[in-house]
């Protein structure tokens, strides 16, 4: 946790209180600097103080990564094995710090007679000033996003509010592909055909290629709808990575860091050691992306995904490729495993690749007692993956690599690459 206001390295005189009796977390005030921390830099983002995203970005990129190494080892300190094995972060590569997203999520908020477009603060629900350009993102994001922002206010939309619940235009999704570029329109219902043509034109002047509409009628955090419909071109993008192509669609999961992905892919692969005859499993398989990779190794690769776009997906990714030597399922991993084990599959290796939270409480048990030689376990959640090595530490494995790999510049965040061995 860091303190608001300060970076690691600093060291402050603060007022910390508990915001009433028996609060499980404290709110801190910095009262006075002693030391600022030597790693100190100029933000190079001028909306970064309001927007929140990156509460590094005024650290340097050596000083992020010593930071974020420190925390590892602290949260690893209570795992058996575990601290021991962290190795230095892989930085990003060649120094790129900006325009490496291939994502933008971006909210209309109207308020005193003012529209805007971009992101959340963090831990709000308001537009930031200056959001509408991130740094992060291609600069064809920014032109898109100011596009469809006049685009709004001239065809007289309404806005979504979150507090009467009422209004049109939601938020705006953007992401760009190997040689494409979609645009998805978030609204709470259908919108005019005069203006879907005029926001094909207005998305075609920042180079859009393809673009859909998706209507979200029901609350919730989830920030697509549940119906959609395609306005332009075919409403996906082609991403290349190591070599494969894959298929992105507005609905499916796709790492958003561009150079840094391969990296992560390449480092997960390369410490699992395949071979052609083995069987290798692959849980949270999202589009195929290590599904595939791994299937120009091995000798067969099953892949598990809950989201039934993801799972259609993959299928095709894998016949675009040329890659026959895979299956995909689609459901919970922690329902699916139980079949895939009775019918006496025994993977030499197992790939998880789990959201932030980490493994459903039985997927542990159920791996370890398919006797994979190693699981590779990528995490975007140090804390869950630090939970679940224990977990396998009292099954029969241990923690013995762990590598992370910048995936998130200037944010607190970092993804982890862990190898667990079988010892029993
Ligand atoms: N390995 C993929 C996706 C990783 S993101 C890649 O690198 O692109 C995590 C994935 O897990 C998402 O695609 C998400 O839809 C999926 N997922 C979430 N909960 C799941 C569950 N219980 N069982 C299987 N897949 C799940």
């Amino acid at each position: 946790m860091i303190l608001p206001g300060t970076l690691p390295g600093d060291a402050v005189e603060a007022v910390v209180e508990l915001p009433k009796k028996g609060a499980h977390s404290a709110i801190g005030r910095v009262s006075r600097f002693i030391r600022k921390s030597p790693g100190r830099r100029g933000s190079p983002c001028p909306a970064s103080a309001l927007c929140g995203g990156c509460p590094l970005i005024e650290l340097t990129s050596e000083a992020q990564l010593s930071y974020k190494k420190r925390f590892l080892e602290k949260l690893f300190s209570a795992t058996p094995g575990g601290a021991s094995q962290i190795l230095d972060p892989i930085p990003m590569p060649h120094g790129i710090d900006s325009g490496y997203r291939n994502k933008a999520v971006l909210y209309f908020e109207e308020s005193a007679g003012t529209r805007k477009l971009g992101m959340y603060e963090a831990g709000s629900h308001h537009v930031a000033p200056g959001t509408d350009s991130c740094r992060l993102c291609p600069h064809w994001m920014a032109v898109a996003a100011n596009a469809v922002l006049r685009w709004s206010r001239d065809s007289g939309l309404s806005v979504w509010s979150e507090t009467s619940q009422t209004g049109l235009l939601r938020g705006l999704i953007l992401r760009a592909g190997s040689n494409g570029r979609l645009a998805t329109l978030v609204t709470s219902s259908s919108i005019p055909d005069s203006a879907s043509e005029s926001l094909i034109s207005a998305l075609q002047s920042a180079g859009v290629s393809d673009i859909t509409v998706s209507i979200k009628t029901r609350p919730g955090n989830f920030v697509l709808g549940e119906t959609s419909v395609v306005l332009l071109g075919r409403g996906s993008v082609t991403a290349e990575i190591s070599g494969l192509e894959f298929e992105v669609r507005p609905e499916t999961f796709l790492q958003v860091n561009t150079p840094q992905t391969p990296v992560l892919y390449d480092t997960a692969i390369r410490l699992a050691s395949i071979s052609p005859e083995d069987t290798v499993l692959d849980l949270y398989s999202g589009i195929g992306t290590i599904s595939l990779l791994l299937a120009r190794k091995a000798g067969h690769v099953i892949g598990v995904e809950i989201v039934p776009e993801s799972v259609e997906e993959a299928k095709k990714n894998a016949v675009r490729n040329g890659l026959s030597n895979t299956e995909f399922f689609c459901g919970p991993a922690e329902k699916i495993l139980p079949d895939i084990c009775s019918r006496g599959i025994q993977p030499k290796t197992v790939f998880v690749d789990p959201p932030r939270k980490g493994l459903e409480a039985s997927v542990p048990g159920i791996i370890a007692a398919m006797e994979p030689e190693t699981v590779i376990y990528i995490a975007c959640g140090p804390e869950a993956l630090a939970r679940d090595a224990a977990k396998f530490h009292n099954l029969g494995y241990c923690l013995d690599t762990l590598q992370p790999v910048d995936l998130f510049p200037d944010t607190a965040h970092i993804e982890c690459v862990a190898r667990l061995r079988r010892v029993q």
